[in-house]
């Protein structure tokens, strides 16, 4: 029996008043295992007029105590870790590992915000004037900010956002992916349990109704966006054109440069993870492998057997290293991508299209599917497939290599195999990419870095978590006092210099 899920507004849940439902899908079986209301602007609203009421005294709470909720929450996600892993693979199907392996690295942005009191701290200086003049600048929260996430990462991507939005004292609403958002209503009940008050954070449920109501309400302040390049784009034009502070993060075509003096086994592997794990269902898959020169056919020749060899299975089974795709319906973009590639002239080493599972037969499954001599004319090359579909690249030298990641549309990652300092120097210094590695596949950086990328890859000037997620949820605020004693100062009609 399919459930029927809610909103979470003030503390509560909030059934579901549109009459609108979407369907929440099993992807190892098929099955529909719940419906997800899918709000209109009324119950937008109310979610938002929640945030706002709560704002004023949340703003007023002293950083060490919302700190202290914080590190609560911590505790609370750690202790049911294992239970929102299985939530996480039984609506997005990624196995149990890799889903433990994404709420911890959500888990330490908790941590980052955890330390909110000293990344509140502003700067001061005694006497910028004559006349026992003082100035400091400080960092206010906005007001009521809302976030828009995908379904490829439904604790994950939310953790990057709203721990510190709430830490710098502001509200928030947030719009989870539709595809699974059980997620997000059970980190906002863990929220409730840790002591935050009502209204700090709501969750509302749907699809592009939900999202317009949040981009047009005159009382959100900030968006935070995930997801492909299209609706970030969108996002951010919409969001900033009602005179929203907006961040948005779209999709990506992640580049991996190995050169023919890399350690091949080490490349091979490392390419394996990153284009397969998670089904390639991933920001920062590697979708890409660029062999310069003579690395191609080492490289080839061991990935080949690597890929047909992939335990593909249910994401509940220990032995799966990959897990079925989030809907039948992206099941069949992935595959139409693979035809494609295949009448554009790709030569296709591994075929992932006529994978069969015993007992999942209605699963949206597809095994993991390597391309050999991939152009960046072919559509395979140039749109992100987000399935586990990697293309190999040849180019003759390390210049084409990083002019291919260079000349792309999409900038979020790229990574250099390579044992020459020099080409990895000059990789990390002219990449036109936000996240790089050397020797390193998936260079997602730690909570108290930043993460974003370049070109369509983000709209806006902020990345997420991190010193720049502080920036992006406070205003700025520089305040210059004096307490004049004795002598009362005349007008002056002169710009105010240092005499
Ligand atoms: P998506 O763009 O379809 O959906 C993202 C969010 O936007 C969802 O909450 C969805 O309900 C909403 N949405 C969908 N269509 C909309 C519309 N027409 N108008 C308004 N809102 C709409 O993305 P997805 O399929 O859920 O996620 C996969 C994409 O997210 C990939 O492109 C991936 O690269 C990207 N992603 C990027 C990052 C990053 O950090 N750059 C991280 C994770 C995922």
């Amino acid at each position: 029996m399919a459930t029927t899920l809610h909103h979470y507004v003030n503390g509560e849940r909030v059934p579901g008043r549109s009459g609108r439902m979407g369907e929440i899908f099993n992807p190892a079986t098929g099955e529909v295992t719940a419906r997800v209301p899918f709000a209109g602007t009324p119950e937008v609203d109310g979610a938002v007029k929640a945030a706002q009421a709560a704002f004023p005294a949340w703003a007023e709470t002293p950083p060490l105590s919302r700190a202290r909720v914080l590190f609560k929450f911590r505790e609370l996600l750690l202790a049911n870790l294992d239970a929102i892993a299985r939530i996480v693979t039984a609506e997005h199907g990624k196995t149990i590992p890799d889903a433990k392996g994404s709420i911890t690295r959500g888990l330490e942005v908790v941590e980052f915000a955890c330390g909110i009191p000293q990344l509140l701290k502003g700067e001061f200086t005694e006497s910028v004037g004559s006349g026992g003049i003082d100035a400091w600048s400080m960092r206010q929260p906005l007001g009521v900010c809302a976030g828009i996430t995908p379904f490829n990462f439904p604790a994950m991507v939310p953790l990057w956002m709203f721990p510190v939005a709430i830490a710098c004292g502001n509200t928030f609403v947030l719009k989870p992916s539709e595809r699974d958002p059980s997620t997000a209503l059970r980190m906002a009940e863990l929220l409730t349990e840790a002591g935050l008050p009502d209204g700090v954070f709501n969750v509302v449920n749907g699809d592009k109704e939900a999202v317009d109501a949040l981009l047009h309400h005159p009382d959100v302040a900030a968006v935070s966006f995930v997801g492909s390049t299209a609706i970030a784009e969108y996002v951010y034009k919409t969001a900033a054109s009602a005179g929203k502070r907006v961040q948005a993060l779209g999709g990506a075509k992640n580049h991996m440069v190995v050169m023919p003096d890399a350690d091949m086994d080490q490349a091979a592997e490392a390419l394996i993870g990153a284009a397969y794990g998670s089904a390639g269902e991933r920001c920062m898959a590697v979708s890409v492998a660029v062999a310069v020169g003579s690395a191609a056919e080492p490289l080839l020749e061991r990935l080949e057997p690597r890929v047909r060899a992939l335990k593909v299975g249910p994401g509940t089974d220990p032995e799966s290293e990959m897990g079925p795709l989030v809907t039948r319906q992206h099941l069949e973009k992935v595959r139409g991508y693979i035809d494609h590639g295949v009448a554009e002239g790709a030569e296709l080493r591994v075929d992932g299209r006529g994978l069969k599972l015993q007992g999942y037969e209605n699963g949206f499954f597809i095994g993991g599917t390597l391309f050999d001599h991939v152009t960046r004319q072919m559509k395979i090359y140039r749109d992100e497939i987000f399935g586990p579909v990697l293309s190999v690249v040849r180019a003759g030298s390390f210049d084409e290599a990083l002019g291919l990641a260079n000349d792309h549309e999409y900038g979020n990652g790229a990574a250099i195999f390579t044992r020459d300092g020099d080409a990895a120097r000059t990789f990390v210094s002219r990449a036109k990419i936000g996240m790089v590695g050397v020797n390193v596949p998936i260079p997602v950086p730690m909570a108290f870095h930043s993460f974003g990328g370049w070109k369509r890859s983000l709209f806006g000037d902020h990345y997420v978590h991190g010193p720049e997620g502080v920036r992006f949820y406070t205003h700025l605020k520089t305040v210059t006092s004096r307490w004049p004693t004795g002598i009362r100062s005349k007008a002056e009609f002169a710009m105010p210099t240092m005499r």
